[in-house]
């Protein structure tokens, strides 16, 4: 990694006129003081935790429902590196910025790259375990615009479930990271200069109305994840409503590129009435051989793109959408029916028993698809260290934007970027702490924020 450049200068920015400062919540009942504040425990957030050990003191993580309940958990293709023979990260970068379709920041894409097999291999470090060849190598496979076979999986299809798992395990083994769960930020609370002194909470622990509180910190990481919920369509879970995003323009906090919403091409058609969350059918499963075929069987990709079915995600959506409005059919089909029962079980389990459990059988039959709301590529205006453009505030992961994906996500670069970039922060934040600014209530009922047992709601200070 390389060396630490002084914090730029944030510019002191003021939230548009018209934006609430803040929401309308409750006064806090309760104040409780924290070095960080990790919002969020996803792959960024739980990252960014574990490298910020034994670097600062008392180290939160807050997150809205349980540990498990972010996007991360449903990642199904993989992560992206240069891992395997012949590959190198300056092909990965050629593939991130083809698929990015000419709006990427090449500095953070760089990093990416070149930093991907370390943080991967340190991931592997914390316990996530990976699906390997017989040969026990890491088995790696292709998705949509990359060029090389370069994607790590886990249990065939269920990559996420793995590195959530690995992650919190570790977290829960780490007895100076506390955990707080059914907490969910409100606000972020500015000083005087700007600079964020603290947060407002919302504990719902376990059913119980613990209230409005207020934690004193001296940074916070928002790594509250994405977008998807904004949309009626999407993969995302429930929790993907951006309230990080939310929260930092309320704070003043500089956003980008949030018109770069993707859509993945794949999402399994349920019906116009269907809303929310929808299963998504990993584009592994077109990098294994499936193909888009419109109502009449005829293939839609070739002659669209050098890729075919594997073109970037934008291309592949656009052409489904194209086809759809020509033939005026609600959806396309996935053809995967090649594969057999046999490869399906071993290498998408967790998709063929999704697919199954709303009706369709893809050994033997063809998968409704229709483009739906994947991932937001704009966020949290981030420097290459995870700053943003309030001092204290951090954003990492899904919620932050430092130009890496430009307007297209290349597949499987998202947990690869909360990994990453969570890695940098944890290597400035240490350097660039603030002290804890002068409480604004009565200090004498404050707490230092304590262990929490695993599995167990904390108990917060009933609301006054
Ligand atoms: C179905 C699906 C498949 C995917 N497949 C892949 C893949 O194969 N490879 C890949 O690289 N990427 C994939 N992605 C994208 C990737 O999973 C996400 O971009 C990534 O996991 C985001 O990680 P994160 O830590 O930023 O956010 P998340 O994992 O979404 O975590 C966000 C966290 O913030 C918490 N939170 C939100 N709001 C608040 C609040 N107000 N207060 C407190 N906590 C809050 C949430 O509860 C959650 O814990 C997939 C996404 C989906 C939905």
């Amino acid at each position: 990694m390389s060396t630490v450049p002084p914090a730029a200068t944030p510019a002191a920015v003021q939230g548009p006129a018209l934006l609430p400062g803040r929401l309308l919540a409750r006064d806090p009942g309760w104040t409780e003081w924290a070095d960080v504040v990790v919002v969020g425990s996803g792959v960024a957030g739980l990252t960014a935790a574990l490298r910020l050990r034994d670097r600062v003191g008392r180290i939160a993580v807050v997150t809205k429902d349980v540990l498990a309940a972010g996007s991360t958990q449903w990642a199904q293709g993989g992560i992206a590196a240069a891992l395997g023979p012949g590959d190198t990260p300056e092909q990965h970068e050629v593939d991130t910025l083809v698929a990015g379709a000419g709006a990427c920041d090449r500095e953070a894409v760089r990093v990416l790259v070149n930093e991907g097999p370390d943080a991967v291999r340190e991931l592997i470090s914390w316990g996530a375990n990976f699906d390997q060849d017989a040969a026990g190598d890491l088995s790696l496979t292709r998705e949509g615009g990359h060029h090389r076979d370069r994607i790590v999986h886990a249990n065939g299809d269920a990559t996420g479930a793995e590195v959530q798992r690995a992650l919190i395990a570790a977290v829960r083994a780490a007895p100076d990271i506390h955990v707080f769960e059914h907490t969910m930020v409100v606000d972020l609370v500015l000083g005087e200069d700007g600079a964020v002194t603290g947060l407002t909470l919302h504990s719902t622990g376990g059913g119980q109305a613990d209230g409005v509180g207020l934690v004193r910190t001296r940074a916070v990481v928002l790594a509250s994840g994405g977008l998807g919920q904004v949309f009626s369509q999407t993969t995302n879970p429930s929790v993907s409503t951006a309230d990080g995003m939310a929260a930092a323009l309320r704070a003043g906090a500089r956003l980008r590129d949030l018109e770069f919403v993707q859509f993945h091409p794949t999402v399994m058609y349920l019906g116009p009435d269907s809303r929310g969350q929808q299963p998504l059918i990993s584009e592994a499963v077109r990098g294994e051989g499936a193909v888009l075929v419109d109502g009449r069987g005829e293939r839609i990709m070739p002659g669209v793109h050098e890729l075919a079915d594997l073109a970037p995600r934008d291309i592949v959506s656009k052409a489904l959408m194209r086809r759809m409005l020509e033939t005026g059919e609600p959806n396309m089909w996935l053809d995967a029916r090649a594969f057999g029962e046999q490869f399906w079980a071993r290498r998408f389990p967790t998709i063929l028993a999704s697919c199954r459990s709303h009706g369709v059988d893809p050994v033997t039959d063809l998968i409704p698809v229709a483009p739906a709301c994947h991932y937001a590529s704009g966020g949290v205006h981030t420097d290459l260290w995870g700053r943003t453009s309030v001092p204290g505030l951090y954003a990492t992961g899904e919620v932050a934007c430092s130009g890496v994906n430009g307007a297209n996500r290349l597949a499987s670069n998202s947990l690869l970027d909360g990994l990453v970039f969570s890695r940098r922060l944890a290597e400035v934040i240490p350097q660039e702490l603030r002290p804890l600014a002068e409480p604004a209530t009565d200090a004498s009922a404050e707490a230092p924020i304590g262990p929490a047992a695993p599995d167990e709601v904390p108990h917060l200070p009933e609301a006054v």
